[in-house]
């Protein structure tokens, strides 16, 4: 049987219109949710990626600024523009997009904004707290990782998982919830031998690496939930000869999709969904900053 395809686009909307009437509820009684990104440089997918932030932003009742820094800012002066916006009460939240110029260094910059406000849960403090299942704001993808996982109904605690890349920001805090909630987890990466071997084990396998076609029908177990984080743009040839660019995952959807239970399409999957995570988190922030100012 085929595989129940989990649309990421549709649970997005649903928390959206959570994350819309919690943010109608702080404003009336505690003042606006505001976002602020910092863009550094004059980068265009930057700049693309800042509008969409803001038309998301406004349609859920959140406050967006775009704080652009020009492409030689020194870092220090990166530093303390994090933390004025860390010192104005009137900023919730705090996005610093990514890449930065080669002089700038991401992880001291990540490390620098208030882990109250950091709304993609990407300062280490956050990152870490995970260890403790008690983030303050977690990494946007892995909570969108995990959605979609309960959002496909399987049990995971008890569950053998296995993410397949590593890294800080997404494979390694998908590990950690996942490992919070009781599965079994195999941890895959660069260095892996035998990939197959242990992705074929996987009752819930989540791949994140960035390859297009890494995983297919002989990587997966039948019966298996796959989540692919992937984002990968390939080049295609049309049926009429034109040369055209197509957003794919890292799995082969073709043929995992007949055997797998449950899979996420990308696009279509993920995606959404962690968009809609970032947005969740903008309005916990701002909840999280007055229970910290209360207590
Ligand atoms: P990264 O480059 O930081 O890490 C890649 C990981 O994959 C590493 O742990 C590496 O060891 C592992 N890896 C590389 N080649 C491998 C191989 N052949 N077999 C097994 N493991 C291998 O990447 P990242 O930032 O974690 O992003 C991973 C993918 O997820 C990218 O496609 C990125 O675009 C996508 N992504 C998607 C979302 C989303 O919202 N869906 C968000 C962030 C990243």
């Amino acid at each position: 049987m085929a595989a129940r395809i989990l649309d990421g686009a549709a649970l997005a909307t649903e928390v959206r219109a959570r994350v819309t009437s919690d943010v109608a509820y702080h404003t009336t009684h505690h003042g606006p949710v505001k976002l602020v990104a910092v863009l550094v440089g004059a980068d265009p997918a930057g700049q693309l990626y800042a509008d969409r932030q803001r038309s998301l932003c406004v349609k859920t009742g959140v406050q967006y600024e775009l704080i652009e820094l020009p492409d030689d800012v020194a870092q220090r002066d990166v530093l303390a523009e994090i933390d004025r916006l860390n010192g104005d009460p009137l900023v919730t939240g705090i996005i610093v997009q990514m890449p930065l110029p080669h002089h700038i260094d991401p992880a001291m910059v990540q490390w620098r904004i208030d882990p109250y406000k950091d709304v993609e849960g990407v300062n280490p403090a956050n990152i870490g707290l995970l260890f403790y299942h008690a983030p303050i704001i977690a990494p946007c993808t892995a909570l969108a990782a995990i959605e979609m996982i309960h959002a496909s109904g399987c049990e995971i605690r008890g569950a053998h998982a296995v993410i397949v890349g590593q890294s800080r920001i997404v494979g390694k805090p998908i590990t950690m919830f996942l490992l919070n909630e009781e599965a079994t987890v195999t941890g895959c990466h660069v260095a892996t031998r035998d990939l197959a071997y242990h992705t074929k084990q996987a009752d819930i396998l989540v791949v994140a690496v960035g390859k297009p076609g890494l995983i297919g029908a002989q990587h997966v177990k039948p019966g298996a939930v796959v989540i692919d984080v992937g984002i990968n743009s390939i080049r295609v040839t049309t049926p009429d000869g034109k040369e055209t660019r197509k957003t794919v995952g890292d799995v082969n959807f073709d043929e995992v999709a007949p055997i797998a239970a449950a899979i996420t399409p990308v696009p279509g999957g993920v995606g959404p969904m962690t968009v809609a995570m970032l947005l969740r988190n903008t309005v916990q922030a701002a909840q999280k900053q007055i229970a910290r100012r209360e207590s």
